[in-house]
């Protein structure tokens, strides 16, 4: 893993803007004094995988607009399920948050509040609001109904408290195997909606626990779990997506049952995104079968994952203020994310040169031996980043792209008798190639014109291409990856019929280029490190980088107008 050597970005969060109806339900609070005018959120995450995108608009939601109402946030894991979580995720999910730029108030786990939750558990059985059932999960499920079914109550319904109290101490006891009884809150089994069909407060598991060992035997479920945490934490807001509209009334029966700090429970759109997979478990697929480097492979979803490939935290927090929050799930389109990343980077990042498919360009009527050294701009967009010098040779590399022995029409880059710029050097003009025995061209011979040093001529003259270049006795070797769609299909989740998800996965998601050249300001770049390299797109340094071994992430391509051109 990767997440130990990432510096924490700091740049202040931007307020959720326009406004929504859950910045306007916290105005509504204040205004009444609901809360004695206090916003308190919480980011629950379950540390069973790396954080997502997904996650990212959550964070933004919960952090931002607490801090936007003077609040505060806590993190809390919601560390239910003993046998899917781990350490290594707790930590992850730490570094992220705070990579986006955020920090929690409060530390806690749910885990934490095992015994609370254990005594109001105690508490509702005595009150005859919940019960032992020794019904299996799959007679539970039948005893349920459906959506136009009223359920059946359990046998066990109607025990006594004394009973119930007797059980449920042995169920924690551990005298009983997994899955042989449950405790269910006592509500109303012809409820129309489901999850009031006297839903599973807790079960029975003897499995050893990441923070609690072997403590407990049962655990707690979800819904809850979930509504008493924030209760405990004086939580105003909590905020969830559209899934948990349903479980809404059974958050608040529970709070009310017990009598407790009344937090209020919001739900908003999940983010789906066109050619991503939103879902650990999913993702947790796609790294146990290795058909990912790891959580934080460039091409990965998660946090780490984009970060590792460049996307800055400002720009997701951009792309997240921009989409805002509604009450319907839609799909955002991916190109809308990377819109982000680009104007965010462009904002950003130093220019350099970088040639990632080598063509050598002799120039024949430029000295040997000469070594200019061109002045460059560092960020058009930013003047303080300054300029700097870049080595010109009679040997240059050119991109392979750009040159054509034949050039098609419309195109205006270098090919025999045409002249073009090179960027901060000259203009030249080709002559002549060199070819070799498969009749590939090896070799330009281009001469060049003195008076356009700079790259610009002083009779006023036009060129219509100005292209890149490194010099060929300066140019640091490198290897590029470059990134394309994990998945090929817009939606990922219309799997073919009798096959998995995986079976959508783009085989071309992943090139690898070995022989990029760069200029040599590159020379101690550093990992994690954003460029643009000009006219080709936005690159980082991946952390696989040795010194002398180069290794970058293309982050996002630039627009290529050309290649559009040729794909109509
Ligand atoms: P996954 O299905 O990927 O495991 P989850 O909802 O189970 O996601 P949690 O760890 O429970 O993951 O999520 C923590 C918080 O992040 C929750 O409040 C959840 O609603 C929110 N969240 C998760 N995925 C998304 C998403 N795609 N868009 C917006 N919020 C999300
Ligand atoms: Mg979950």
């Amino acid at each position: 893993m990767t997440v130990s050597n990432i510096k924490t970005e700091t740049t202040q969060p931007e307020p959720v803007r326009p406004s929504n109806f859950i910045r306007d339900t916290m105005i509504d609070d204040l205004k009444t004094g609901k809360y004695n005018n206090r916003i308190w959120t919480r980011f629950p995450p379950e540390p069973n995988g790396y954080l997502h995108i997904g996650h990212a608009k959550a964070i933004c939601l919960d952090f931002g607009l607490a801090d936007e109402f003077g609040g505060g946030t806590n993190l809390r894991f919601d560390d239910t399920n003993p046998e899917k979580e781990e350490t290594e995720y707790v930590d992850s999910i730490m570094t992220d948050v705070r990579w986006l730029g955020f920090e929690w108030e409060g530390l806690y786990y749910a885990s934490d509040y095992f015994q609370q939750l254990h005594d109001w558990a105690v508490q509702l059985i005595k009150a005859g609001k919940a019960y032992v059932d020794d019904l299996s999960a799959d007679e539970i499920r039948r005893h349920r109904g459906t959506l136009t079914e009223p359920g059946k109550d359990s046998p066990y319904r109607n025990r006594p408290v004394e009973e119930n109290l007797d059980l449920f101490a042995r169920m924690k006891a551990g005298e009983f195997p997994d899955g042989s009884r449950v405790l269910r809150a006592k509500i109303d089994m012809a409820s129309p909606n489901l999850n009031m069909r006297d839903p599973v407060m807790y079960r029975i598991l003897h499995a050893e626990h990441h923070r609690t060992g072997d403590k407990w035997c049962i655990y707690p479920m979800y819904d809850y779990a979930h509504g008493q945490s924030d209760s405990l934490e004086k939580i105003t807001h909590s905020m969830c997506t559209l899934e948990f509209e349903d479980h809404r009334p059974l958050y608040n029966w529970f709070i009310q049952a017990l009598g407790i700090f009344p937090s209020q429970q919001m739900e908003f759109d999940r983010l789906n995104l066109t050619y991503t997979l939103l879902s650990k478990r999913k993702l947790l697929q796609l790294v146990q079968e290795k058909r990912v480097s790891g959580w934080d492979d460039p091409r990965m979803p998660t946090l780490s994952g984009i970060r590792r490939r460049g996307y800055t935290p400002q720009a997701l927090r951009n792309f997240v203020a921009n989409i805002g929050v509604t009450k319907t799930n839609g799909t955002i389109e991916l190109a809308m994310l990377e819109h982000f990343v680009r104007e965010d980077l462009n904002r950003s990042a130093q220019r350099v040169m970088a040639v990632l498919r080598p063509l050598k360009v002799v120039i024949d009527n430029y000295p040997e031996g000469r070594t200019e050294e061109m002045e460059a701009v560092n960020n058009p967009e930013d003047e303080t980043a300054g300029k700097r010098k870049v080595p010109f040779t009679r040997e240059l590399y050119i991109e392979r792209d750009d040159f054509q022995e034949v050039p098609p029409k419309g195109y205006f880059r270098l090919s025999p008798g045409k002249e073009v710029r090179l960027r901060y050097g000259y203009f030249i003009t080709a002559q002549s190639v060199v070819k070799n025995a498969q009749g590939d061209v090896v070799e330009v011979h281009v001469t060049y014109d003195p008076a356009t040093h700079g790259g610009n001529a002083p009779d006023g003259r036009k060129v219509k291409s100005t292209i890149h270049w490194v010099s060929a006795a300066h140019a640091i070797h490198a290897e590029v990856r470059l990134y394309d769609n994990l998945f090929h299909k817009e939606d990922p989740n219309d799997v073919p019929e009798g096959q998995d998800f995986t079976a959508n996965l783009n085989p071309n998601s992943l090139e690898v280029v070995t022989d990029a050249r760069l200029e040599p300001s590159l020379a101690n770049a550093a990992a994690g490190e954003r460029y643009q390299f000009e006219r080709l797109g936005y690159f980082c340094v991946d952390p696989d980088s040795k010194p002398g071994a180069l290794v970058l992430n293309r982050t996002v391509a630039l627009k290529d107008t050309w290649a559009k051109k040729q794909a109509r």
